[in-house]
């Protein structure tokens, strides 16, 4: 008898090459091994006669070998039997597999499975699966799982038949009045009726995530991680202090007041949110979502600068050089207003100047820093940090998230208010397990009047009517971005910028055409940036380092060249460059033959909707969630069993339950809690040494 727990080289067939492959898979227990759920079932309980076959399809037949041999060699070895049973004889071959010839002689009984295909004129069944006795392959329902590395599925098939023998009874995981809240089979039902489905079950109905087996562990799965996340977020609240800020409304309506423009409601509403979190003595610790353009840095510089002028030191880090020179453009009038000293720290600033900034980031005289990852630095420590913002916050993980709170605590053990923003909308379902140890507000509105980017997919050979479409710009006295996915040397010359600022300086000699990309020096970069921003470049021609956050009013046209190349998500942001102002803006997706399917769908997804949650709901149903959530969920992306959208009715309900678990007082919660919360402390470990 094994526990769950043993490593994977307990299982009877497992050796040390075999538990590597495992291992390399990140299957190191007993459990782990169990918990490799096949992807599809196949039917081959029935038994049939060989008068009964018709070409093309799959049997199973119990015959007698009446003779046997082998032919060719090496590669090209190739096995002949000929079978029968008592209504005829059955030619059948195996190529490349001439360990058959020894598996079984002539007056042997077997069973084979396979496709009939037509040879010559005659029936002949190719590759069957053989079995001697025993009815583990054949004869039965047989589940089907994916290869992993040299082991085939009829290898893993042995091994966790093994598994299931070895374990004896699995124990129940879940709490029983959980169990009974979402009607869940036992365990112990779950992994047996998945990996030895009875012969009565269809296999339609098997269907490997529809079985309830599959959605046991589906659901027992979401659980867990929805349960630690609510056990993170309460842990953060109940430990830890967070500055108690006093604000009084005057003040905050100063502030305001220089602000250029009134908020939207949607931004009063969020940022009224944020100011009440931060006037709690529990710890912030909130995402804000909106759309591309909504006006996110208006609602975090507001609170950015009541934090300053509280008393407090304020910081906000964004992904790229480019986007902290902007915040810190914008929030220059507010704190200069305010009287509050801001300085810009990243990795290109010098050395003085950083000694300087450090300095004053140590006595306090420093109120408000802006940054990117350079802020994360050990040397870099406030004195009273009180409010920390990260900007596009998918562009980071979730240690860099850590390490910035961090920063808040080293004379005060206190936990700054913490806000992130991002304009990566999820969808809804996925939120709460997502972000379930975060507090979500969402800003819904865009600013007055703003209309939406009319939206064009165009074939690249059109690419001359693309170019008037620049000049037209030009002449209206607005400017345009043309994006292309590489810097150099690309296969043509919308691949790569470099080459194609060239080529349409060429075609329009009386035009500004700008380069912007990642490989230029600071200086360089800022500069460009800045003459597109006072408008002495017409047409910026760059990478996709304007994808975030970047704010131009003026410019009205963006060109996106090989838009078959991007991600849905990197195209909405794109498109997002432009329609900041009120006039009409236009983007246009340049399409070049031949595109995949999935290409085709993305582009006419992206034409039809300019709503980031629409988009958002098409980009996981194309791209599955592991892909569109990228690195910021390592928790997520490690589910093993549940699928966030196949499965995703199950999130709400499981949702609501883990709440309840992470509440709850009971014995039985509680133990819950703990054995999970040691469960992922184990793999969030693992996953981070390996
Ligand atoms: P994002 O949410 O994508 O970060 P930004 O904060 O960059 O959006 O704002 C986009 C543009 O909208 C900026 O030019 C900003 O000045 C403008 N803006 C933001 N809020 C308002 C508002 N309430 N009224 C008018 N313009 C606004
Ligand atoms: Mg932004």
């Amino acid at each position: 008898m094994a526990e769950l727990h043993d490593p994977v080289s307990r299982v009877p067939g497992v050796g040390i090459v075999r538990a590597a492959a495992l291992r390399h898979r990140g299957i190191q227990t007993v459990e782990d091994l169990l918990l490799q759920l096949p992807f599809r079932y196949e039917d081959r309980s029935k038994v049939s006669k060989i008068s009964e076959l018709i070409v093309g399809e799959s049997y199973t037949f119990n015959v007698e070998v009446n003779r046997i041999r082998r032919l060719g060699h090496r590669g090209r070895s190739r096995v002949e039997a000929v079978m029968s049973d008592e209504t005829g004889e059955l030619k059948v071959v195996w190529f490349r597999q001439p360990y058959v010839a020894d598996a079984i002689a002539q007056g042997d009984p077997v069973s084979v499975f396979g496709k009939v295909v037509e040879h010559d004129g005659n029936p002949q069944l190719v590759n069957p699966v053989l079995e001697k006795g025993g009815g583990l392959h054949l004869g039965r329902v047989v589940p089907i799982y994916r290869r992993i590395g040299k082991l085939t599925p009829g290898v893993l098939r042995r091994l966790i038949d093994a598994c299931i023998d070895l374990v004896g009874e699995i124990p129940e995981s879940l709490p029983d009045s959980t169990r009974r809240r979402l009607q869940l089979a036992s365990r112990q039902e779950a992994v047996v009726g998945i990996h030895r489905p009875t012969s009565t079950a269809k296999p339609s109905v098997l269907n490997a995530a529809r079985s309830p087996a599959h959605q046991r562990l589906v659901c027992e799965e979401f659980l867990s991680l929805q349960t630690v996340l609510q056990l993170q977020r309460a842990q953060g609240k109940s430990e830890l202090l967070g500055p108690e800020m006093i604000l009084d409304e005057a003040s905050v309506a100063a502030i305001l007041k220089v602000l250029p423009f009134r908020l939207t409601p949607g931004q009063e509403a969020a940022l009224s949110t944020i100011l009440a979190d931060m006037q709690s003595r529990v710890p912030m610790h909130r995402l804000l979502q909106g759309d591309v353009g909504c006006g996110k840095t208006a609602v975090a510089g507001g609170a950015l600068l009541v934090a300053a002028t509280a008393g407090y030191q304020a910081a906000i880090m964004v992904p790229t050089e480019l986007l902290a020179r902007q915040h810190l453009r914008w929030l220059a009038p507010w704190a200069a207003a305010g009287g509050v000293h801001m300085e810009c720290l990243t990795g290109t600033t010098s050395s003085g100047s950083k000694q300087q900034i450090l300095d004053g980031l140590a006595n306090g005289d420093i109120r408000l820093l802006v940054g990117t990852h350079a802020l994360l630095e050990p040397e870099v420590l406030f004195s009273k940090l009180g409010l920390a913002v990260i900007d596009e916050q998918h562009r980071f993980g979730v240690r860099q998230r850590a390490l910035l709170r961090e920063k808040g605590r080293a004379d005060h053990h206190q936990c700054p208010h913490l806000l992130v923003m991002t304009a990566t909308p999820i969808p809804r379902t996925l939120e709460l397990t997502v972000y379930g140890d975060l507090d979500v507000c969402k800003i819904d509105d865009m600013p007055p009047g703003r209309q939406p980017v009319v939206s064009q997919v165009v074939p690249a050979a059109n690419w001359s009517r693309v170019v008037e479409m620049l000049v037209e710009t030009v002449h209206r006295g607005e400017q345009a971005y043309v994006v292309a996915p590489r810097i150099k040397e690309g296969d043509d010359e919308l691949s790569a910028a470099v080459q194609l600022q060239v080529e349409l300086q060429r075609q329009l000699p009386g035009v500004h055409i700008g380069l912007l990309h990642g490989k230029q020096v600071r200086d360089e970069r800022s500069s460009t940036m800045e003459s597109f921003r006072a408008g002495q470049i017409d047409v910026l021609v760059s990478t996709t380092v304007v994808e975030v956050g970047v704010d131009v009013t003026n410019a009205t046209l963006m060109v996106i060249g090989h838009a078959e190349r991007f991600g849905l998500a990197q195209l909405h942001q794109l498109r997002g460059r432009v329609g900041r102002g009120s006039v009409q803006a236009t983007c246009i997706f340049l399409a070049h033959e031949p595109l995949s399917k999935k290409a085709q769908l993305r582009l006419e997804a992206v034409q039809s909707t300019t709503d980031g949650f629409e988009l958002a709901e098409k980009d996981l149903s194309l791209r599955g969630p592991g892909e569109l959530l990228g690195t910021r969920q390592a928790g997520v992306a490690g589910l093993r069993v549940g699928d966030l959208f196949r499965d995703h009715e199950w999130l709400e309900l499981t949702c609501k339950e883990a709440r309840r678990l992470a509440a709850a007082e009971d014995d039985e919660s509680v133990e819950y809690c703990q054995r999970i919360q040691r469960y992922w402390e184990r793999r969030f470990a693992m996953t981070q040494t390996g």
